[in-house]
């Protein structure tokens, strides 16, 4: 759950406190209201679990996420697996994240309790993964909130895992939204993927490899995660033209010319700070994921210029002039193609890692 390396032990107290609290109120959870089954998940809506409305109304967007972003809450492993607890769990974390955070709601869009009861998080997110075509824009990972799904599991994983019924909870929830959303398994990651944060937990972001292929084993489709490369201070070649374009298209004063030096780093280091990555001036995993945006037919800037370049470079030559026309959809597919990747046309993170591979 955390945005940052913040307080977990602090939010872990107020969390326990907040739920001794909610555990005495389970009445509130016996309220009527919608429930809902995604291809056998059933998820307790924000009424069944006794949500306040939000401050103010929440944005949906008209848009599919692009991706499922995995937490652990940072709270206690207990050992009550109710569905009272589930909703106590609700009630408090909206609680801590309205009133302590400032949020408008929930942050997150789904839980998951230890006893693998799945509860709606924010407002309008089972709606919006009804329709198939839009998402609630969240506070759960600074940087992804209008393009990833979160996900809280109940617990701390740094020295345990969660427990099977609710790991298997969380395959048959990632099933349902890639399915629903035409998401890919590759394209579920964990929150220490973008923030500078412990979350989800070393066991449980170890688990999300077998969390990808086991999704992939029920939706088809491709479980390897993106593998970037590690850019530094000194480096001079290709990938520095494409980091260094990617950082102009997200308003870094500097010139592409492929060599890596104080001004690039002064750049990388910006723009981890703005995205609340760890600020090390090394391009690696974070700088990556939050960098390597999904770019398309209609798209335009130096993202494209970047990717054009790439093409050129391994043999699909395109000219690079920052639209990203028929002519470069055509290329992209080819180099898809080329690489075992599903040929759709769009370079998402895996046909950005490969362009850089
Ligand atoms: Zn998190």
């Amino acid at each position: 759950m955390t945005m940052s390396p913040v307080r977990p032990l602090r939010r872990r107290s107020l969390l326990t406190g907040a739920l001794s609290l909610g555990a005495a109120l389970t009445a509130l959870g016996a309220a009527p209201g919608r429930s809902w089954a995604a291809e056998g998940v059933p998820v307790s809506g924000c009424d069944v679990w006794g949500a306040r409305p939000p401050k103010s109304p929440v944005k949906v967007l008209a848009a599919r996420p692009q991706k499922i972003i995995v937490h652990h809450t940072a709270t206690a492993n207990t050992v009550q697996y109710g569905q009272d607890r589930a909703f106590a769990l609700a009630r408090a974390m909206q609680t801590y994240q309205m009133d302590t955070e400032g949020w408008i709601d929930t942050g997150q869009h789904f839980t998951i309790s230890r006893g693998a009861f799945v509860t709606e998080g924010r407002h309008e997110s089972l709606a919006a993964l009804d329709s198939g075509a839009r998402m609630v824009e969240a506070a759960h990972c600074t940087g992804q909130n209008t393009v990833a799904i979160g996900i809280e599991n109940e617990g701390t994983y740094i020295s345990e895992e969660p427990r099977p019924e609710q790991y298997a909870r969380l395959v048959d929830l990632c099933v349902r939204i890639c399915l629903q959303y035409g998401l890919r398994p590759y394209q579920i990651y964990g929150h220490r993927d973008f923030n500078n944060t412990q979350c989800p937990g070393d066991r449980l972001y170890a688990l999300l490899p077998q969390l990808r292929a086991d999704v992939a084993a029920r939706t088809g489709g491709d479980p390897t995660a993106p593998a970037w490369p590690v850019l530094r201070v000194g480096d001079a070649n290709e990938r520095v033209r494409v980091l260094q374009c990617l950082l102009v298209q997200r308003g870094a004063a500097i010139t592409p010319d492929g060599s890596f030096g104080p001004a690039t780093d002064g750049a990388v280091r910006a723009f981890q700070q703005q995205i609340g990555a760890g600020v090390d001036g090394i391009a690696g995993n974070q700088t990556w994921n939050q960098l390597c945006a999904p770019v398309g037919e209609g798209a335009g800037g130096e993202a494209v210029r970047a990717v054009q370049s790439r093409l050129s470079g391994l043999g699909f030559a395109t000219t690079a002039d920052g639209v990203f026309g028929p002519g470069t959809a055509e290329r992209t597919r080819e180099f898809q193609e080329s690489r075992g990747l599903p040929r759709d046309g769009v370079v998402d993170a895996l046909t950005w890692s490969r362009l850089l591979s």
